[in-house]
């Protein structure tokens, strides 16, 4: 199978759900996403593999080298964002299949003998855009989110995603694979490994990241006839925490700290009624739980002196607090080893956004493994990652397999997240 092949196909599936500026538009479980999956199961069936699909509507395409084996597991996702890149995701999806061939071929060539089972997975929701959370069907199958929730989960619609599945055929009973490790390949999202000029970046730790959900407690009044000075205006409170959020990472060294609110409900939001409720929800991620620490005390001591001085009341919970994970160190070596058999450059990289490999890693050995982003964009049309490039990350990703198959990770542990530092209140 030539590179050639993988481009065409990578570039095909970047037309279900075009968008006009070269994105892609293919959100959890919609029309868009029903093509792209036809696509991966008729990939799959066409080489005689076993496709799957389990409860939360995760897709396996699996391999037989050794029977009764356990797999190594290859992939990513094919939803995105709305008005989304096409590389997010799917880039991982399609160099999982097409590096799963090359190895089966491999194999049934040289004769060699597999320690190892290969599959390749298309992960149901990783994007969260449609249905929250993200990171929804890896976490699932890793045992970190309950399946019965998730599938009760609703879109702003009101559609559940049992209902949404079900809807494009994909809400499925089969049993889930057993598995002997992962691998994925995704671009990075960022900058670095486009400004030092290297190409594969080996992914050894996710960043500290903590969510607060903020509910800023006003009083419902006419915007008319109420005095000012008898106005508790949810809203104006609220626009301060964002702004506090926003301004809390200058406490810090540059781009130690990132934080923003990407969420806020306002109610009963009438055009001619002062605010009752506001619900935030402000994330914050950095490569330190202490900068988080200090980032959140220096955060609640600001919105309770906004309450103080709106008298209002502003609650403040934790939620969704995820330590630093580290990847196996076997798995960074092998990273190191398969680029410099291929002539690649390769560096140790740390990565800021979710992956379905972080929900993988807490149950297998895990190798996560990046390439570069032109001008570091993502979620969005502009996303771009060169054809050589995405070529360059299948040749890895098909020589880690490679090892992964022949017992390369076997004894590497998983690693489970540090205990949560802060946010314990
Ligand atoms: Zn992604």
């Amino acid at each position: 199978m030539s590179d050639t092949t993988f481009l065409t196909d990578f570039h095909h599936v970047a037309t279900f759900g075009a968008t006009d500026n070269n994105g892609v538009e293919r959100q959890a479980a919609t029309a868009e996403d029903k093509l792209s999956r036809d696509w991966f199961a008729g990939f799959a069936g066409e080489r005689g593999w076993e496709v799957r699909v389990d409860g939360i509507g995760n897709m396996f395409a699996l391999i037989d080298l050794v029977p009764g084996a356990p797999y190594i597991l290859l992939g990513s996702h094919l939803d995105s964002q709305p008005l989304g890149g096409r590389f997010d995701g799917a880039y991982g999806v399609l160099a999982g299949l097409h590096a799963a061939e090359r190895v089966a071929e491999q194999v049934a060539a040289e004769c060699s003998i597999p320690e190892f089972n290969l599959a390749v997975v298309n992960w149901f929701n990783e994007e969260g855009g449609r249905f929250a959370p993200s990171i929804m069907g890896s976490s699932v199958f890793a045992g970190l989110m309950d399946q019965d929730k998730m599938l009760a989960v609703k879109d702003l619609a009101g559609t559940t995603v049992a209902e949404a599945l079900e809807s494009i055929g994909y809400l499925g009973t089969d049993e889930r694979p057993e598995l002997a490790g992962y691998a994925e390949i995704h671009i990075e999202q960022g900058r670095i490994l486009e400004r030092e000029g290297i190409t594969l970046g080996a992914v050894d730790y996710s960043w500290y990241t903590q969510k607060l959900d903020i509910e800023v407690l006003g009083e419902q009044s006419h915007t008319g006839a109420t005095a000012m000075a008898d106005r508790h205006d949810a809203l104006v409170a609220a626009s301060k925490v964002v702004l506090l959020v926003h301004d809390v990472t200058a406490k810090f060294a540059d781009e130690a700290l990132v934080s923003s609110v990407g969420q806020l409900t306002l109610e009963p939001n009438s055009p001619i009624v002062v605010a009752r409720r506001v619900h935030l929800v402000a994330d914050l991620r950095s490569a330190s739980p202490e900068i988080v620490a200090e980032a959140r005390a220096s955060l609640l001591a600001d919105i309770a002196q906004i309450a103080k001085d709106h008298d209002i009341r502003i609650n403040v919970n934790d939620f969704d607090v995820r330590g630093i994970q580290y990847y196996p160190e076997e798995g960074l070596e092998l990273t190191e080893k398969v680029a410099a058999n291929l002539g690649l450059g390769v560096r140790r990289i740390r990565t800021m956004a979710g992956h379905d490999s972080v929900a993988m890693n807490r149950i297998v050995p895990t190798v996560m493994m990046f390439i570069p982003s032109v001008d570091g964009v993502s979620h969005c049309e502009r996303e771009f990652t060169t054809d050589a490039d995405m070529v360059a990350g299948l040749r890895a990703l098909g020589e880690v397999a490679w090892e992964m198959v022949h017992g390369a990770l076997a004894g590497a542990p998983s690693r489970e997240q540090e205990p949560a530092q802060a946010g314990a209140a």
